[in-house]
């Protein structure tokens, strides 16, 4: 196993990173967790819980969890969930969507197996609708649902501080999604309207920084106007695509696959090892259901 710990803004936010070391693996995924004046937000994978544990227990008085927020269901967010609040006694706060997930745990593909561990054990948490004060006052965390990822995905904005936690709901590179038959079903119109509203929201907030899960910390909201273009010109194209390759007879899957093609080359090796759970096909049909004015 392989845990990171690294800090930001003079100290105030420690970042735990942890990847699963599995052999099979070609290089390791990350999933980080945020401690900010006691706030945990999310909690790692369930293969990190024992490393979770010892990294708890490492805590002096003054770093010390006294709550959770979890932004959303996906094992790699939840993992230590259940430990920290048997074990901790940690009070775990969620939205009411996630809080219903969470009781019921998950049972995952082996593909994900590999990567976060087993699987992802009930947790019981709090539903919670209302800003989150730290524990020393410092700091007031506004709810900031961002749906697309996961339906129940909520950031976390420090509106003062410039601060947004956003987990998974913003991406390095929009080339797949999940879908198909996984438990995962992500959206992409709805992922372009999140990061929409969060660019409108952060308006004068020049000094942005967004942190996210597995892929670092980007500055500035620029970023955000890059996601959505990229998205953009990825929808402008799959339906231009797919009207000129009506017209030239083809369909259904056929024609899936030639969108592919135009737009990346081919399906990723990814979506084959995952049977389709996370492909390009998966961001297509997405896409195409996201219907395009005036093409
Ligand atoms: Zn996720």
């Amino acid at each position: 196993m392989v845990v990171h710990i690294t800090y930001h803004c003079n100290n105030e936010i420690l970042e735990w990173q942890w990847a699963s070391d599995n052999d099979l693996m070609p290089y390791p995924y990350f999933t980080s967790c945020y401690l900010v004046d006691g706030l945990l937000i999310d909690t790692g994978a369930p293969g990190g819980e024992n490393d979770l544990k010892k990294f708890v227990n490492s805590l002096n008085s003054n770093q010390m969890i006294d709550k959770c927020f979890i932004t959303h269901t996906h094992e790699d967010h939840a993992g230590g969930a259940s430990m920290l609040n048997t074990e901790f006694g940690i009070p775990i706060y969620a939205s009411e969507k996630a809080v219903d997930l969470l009781k019921k745990g998950n049972i995952y593909p082996k593909y994900r197996q590999m990567v976060w561990g087993q699987k992802l054990l009930p947790a019981r948490a709090i539903v919670i609708d209302k800003p989150i004060i730290t524990k020393s006052k410092k700091y007031k965390f506004r709810l900031f649902p961002m749906k697309g990822h996961a339906p129940e995905l909520v950031a976390l904005i420090e509106k003062d501080q410039q601060w947004v936690f956003v987990a998974d709901a913003v991406q390095p590179k929009y080339k797949m999604i999940f879908g198909k038959n996984s438990d995962i079903q992500e959206d992409i119109s709805l992922i372009y309207q999140s990061l929409s509203k969060l660019y409108e929201f952060t308006e004068n907030m020049n000094d942005l920084l967004i942190f996210s899960a597995g892929n670092g910390i980007l500055q500035g909201r620029e970023i955000l106007i890059k996601k959505m273009e990229e998205i953009e010109n990825l929808h402008i194209k799959t339906h231009e695509y797919h009207r000129k390759l009506l017209k030239e007879g083809y369909s259904g899957k056929k024609l899936i696959r030639k969108i592919i093609k135009n737009l990346f080359g081919k399906e990723s090796i990814i979506g084959q090892l995952t049977q389709g759970d996370l492909s390009r096909e998966n961001l297509i049909v997405s896409l195409l259901k996201w219907e395009k004015k005036g093409i």
